[in-house]
């Protein structure tokens, strides 16, 4: 804030019926270090207060009804913070009817301090330097109230960044993942034919290579399929929610599962699932990435158990799909949602993506997801929450 700046905040604007009083008035208030403007009638105070000023120093006498009741009005514009302050000398006997009710006509200029005339020079300076102080502490609310919206702005403004570089990023994704689709493709259908054609006629290094060429392939379609099916789920609008029996939606997860469920020997069973609000498609692929899961890290010599099973608390369901599989450390329990977070190495196959897409669904649906381990074999046991139907 700048010097000239903090002396128009000081100003203590004088208006009084007679000249000479206001000068007299300014004197006393420039020696004791307040910059003083006299003000000749009502409209030079209504101005000067529209510049900025510490606090008005008034004599009762010198504003006709009409001009008080403008001061009234420019009062009741100020900012939040703002109550400036008045000390009015008037001509005392409110303790009369008439008097009292012009007393309470000018508490109507807000902050007023009422001095009796005649008064004393310290009466004055006492009056005006109290004022001056609640002042400095509206001037404070002020810089206060600048510097938290400053801040809030600062942080609104990142928030926005934020948002767009996601936004970005997640179309970024969209368009590299459709796009490698196509070359993907051609590489996968040559090293098909490089596989069925040359097999066995060049030596063993190209045998093992090709066989490298097209599990690489593999991995990568299905990095691509995952994280398109991701992007949509975070671009497309939520087709309009029908009601879904969860345990249907498990039993088409199973269904698209068959194989692999029939090939680990998996027993599923589902206990209390109730019909929600939801989309059917989403739900499906959030079993089948949680079924998948537990069929993918399970343990070698323990026949897989999986259990799905619903539970009421307030207003929603809680869903737990938990199993006795390899289990994983309990420190990475959030870790595990996020975009490619992997812990159990490559030989067990999989994107990094299953539990991200789990998440979203769940978001999509208005509840929330989060799992549980005891880690070294001792299973694991996924939560999700979803709203209930009958509220
Ligand atoms: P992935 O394709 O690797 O399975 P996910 O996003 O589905 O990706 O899972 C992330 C990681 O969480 C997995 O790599 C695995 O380490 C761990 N994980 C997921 N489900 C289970 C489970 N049922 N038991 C043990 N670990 C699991």
């Amino acid at each position: 804030m700048t010097a000239e700046h903090n002396k128009q905040e000081r100003r203590v604007l004088v208006l009084a019926r007679v000249a000479r009083d206001a000068d007299l008035t300014g004197e006393l208030l420039e020696k004791a270090g307040f910059p003083c403007v006299s003000c000749h009638d009502s409209t030079e105070l209504s101005l000067e207060l529209g510049r900025g000023s510490g606090l008005v120093v008034l004599a009762e006498e010198a504003l006709d009804q009409p001009s008080f009741d403008r001061l009234v009005v420019q009062l009741s514009q100020q900012p939040r913070w703002s109550d400036v302050p008045f000390v009015v000398l008037t001509s005392g006997g409110h303790t009369t009817g008439p008097g009292r009710r012009r007393a309470e006509s000018l508490e109507r200029l807000g902050h007023v301090t009422l001095l009796e005339r005649p008064v004393r020079t310290s009466t004055l300076m006492s009056a005006v330097r109290a004022a001056w102080r609640s002042r400095q502490r509206q001037y404070e609310v002020r810089d206060y109230l600048a510097d938290r919206e400053r801040a809030e702005q600062a942080l609104m403004e990142q928030a926005n960044r934020l948002a767009r570089a996601n936004a970005d990023l997640e179309q970024f994704a969209y368009v590299t993942s459709h796009d490698l689709q196509e070359p993907l493709r051609s590489i996968a259908s040559f090293a098909q034919m490089l596989a069925r054609n040359y097999r066995g006629r060049l030596d063993a290094d190209a045998d093992e290579f090709i066989r490298y060429i097209t599990s690489g392939v593999e991995r990568m379609h299905a990095v691509i399929e995952d994280l398109l099916a991701y992007s949509r789920l975070v671009h497309q609008p939520a087709a309009p929610f029908q009601p879904v029996s969860l345990e249907n939606a498990v039993n088409w997860a199973r269904e698209n599962l068959r194989r692999s469920i029939e090939d680990s020997g998996a027993t599923i069973c589902c206990r209390n699932l109730p019909v929600i609000e939801g989309d059917r498609v989403e739900l499906v692929a959030l079993f089948q990435n949680l079924l998948s899961n537990a069929i993918k890290y399970r343990q070698e010599q323990v026949p897989l158990k999986v259990e799905i099973r619903g539970e009421r608390t307030d207003g929603e369901w809680v869903i737990s799909v938990a199993d006795n599989g390899i289990g994983f450390e309990p420190g990475y329990a959030d870790k595990i949602f996020e975009l490619f977070r992997r812990l159990h190495g490559r030989d067990i196959p999989g994107t990094g993506l299953g539990l991200t897409i789990c998440k979203k669904v769940v978001e999509r649906h208005g509840g929330r997801i989060w799992a549980e381990s005891k880690g070294g074999g001792h299973g694991s046991t996924f939560h999700f929450t979803l709203p209930s139907l009958h509220e």
